[in-house]
This record gives C-alpha cells, sequence and structure tokens, in this order.
C-alpha cells in the first residue's frame, strides 16, 4: 500500500466485478495497476473484456502499467450527487490517458478544480475503501 494512501468515507457504493475485471481489482488490492494486453496484436485495454476490440483476439495477459499518464479531460462534480460523495464536493471525475494507450475514468487528488488541465501528468495512487477494496486514483506527477 502506497504512503500516500487514505482512506474514504464508509457507504461508499463499491464496484461489483464481473468475472473479466476481478483480477483488475486484485492486481489493484496489491498496489499494483495492471490492463489486459493482446497476445495477438499487442494492444492495451481497458475496461476488462475476453476479446480484443482491435482484432478479436481472445488472448491475453493482464501487465503492468507504468501507471503514469496525462489527463485527457475532466468535469468538475459540484451535485447533487449521492449521499457517500456529499462531503467531497467540489470533486473532479477525470479521463486520464495512460501512457500505454489506455483511457481510464477515476479523480485527481489534491488538485483544486481551476487548477485542473488537459495534458496534466499524473501518476497511479492506490486508495483503500476497506479490506477488500482497493481504487485506483492519480496524483499529480510533475
Ligand atoms: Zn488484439
Amino acid at each position: 500500500m502506497a504512503d500516500d494512501a487514505r482512506p474514504i468515507t464508509r457507504g461508499f457504493p463499491r464496484p461489483a466485478p464481473t468475472r473479466d475485471a476481478a483480477p483488475f481489482y486484485e492486481a489493484a488490492a496489491r498496489g499494483e495497476l495492471r490492463f489486459q494486453r493482446c497476445s495477438g496484436c499487442g494492444a492495451f485495454r481497458h475496461y476488462p473484456r475476453p476479446t480484443c476490440p482491435s482484432c478479436l483476439s481472445r488472448e491475453f495477459s493482464w501487465e503492468l502499467s507504468t501507471g503514469r499518464g496525462v489527463i485527457h479531460t475532466w468535469t468538475i462534480v459540484r451535485g447533487p450527487t449521492l449521499p457517500a460523495f456529499e462531503a467531497k464536493l467540489p470533486y473532479n471525475v477525470v479521463d486520464v490517458l495512460l501512457d500505454e494507450g489506455v483511457h481510464f475514468v477515476s479523480e485527481v487528488l489534491d488538485v483544486a478544480p481551476d487548477e485542473i488541465r488537459a495534458g496534466m501528468r499524473v501518476r497511479a495512487v492506490f486508495e483503500p475503501v476497506d479490506e477488500d477494496l482497493v481504487l485506483v486514483k492519480f496524483r499529480r506527477d510533475d
């Protein structure tokens, strides 16, 4: 677990990983960001799924990501939102383009809403929800 991880609110709506996505969450729980990589064409992909969207191969491996990328686009949520998130308002939702070419929707931590920019370098951090769930978030990487 990263030193800069922080616990978040109980009552958080939990993801329900599918059979395809379970290895992603298992890796996150170990502090690893892993994406499926096609054995046929080498393309990374996310969200997890059984078939490569580029070449239709069903062969793949789970590869370790650098965890580094840029903010591709974002929005600021000012409300209304779910009760579990109300104390966080306003918060951001970012589309991070990882260096592997994978888009990943998450949150960038400890950056004011008006400081977020397209192209801002970010790196993955691992945020525990409880003993069974770790989410991948991001921090500035400058
Ligand atoms: Zn492929």
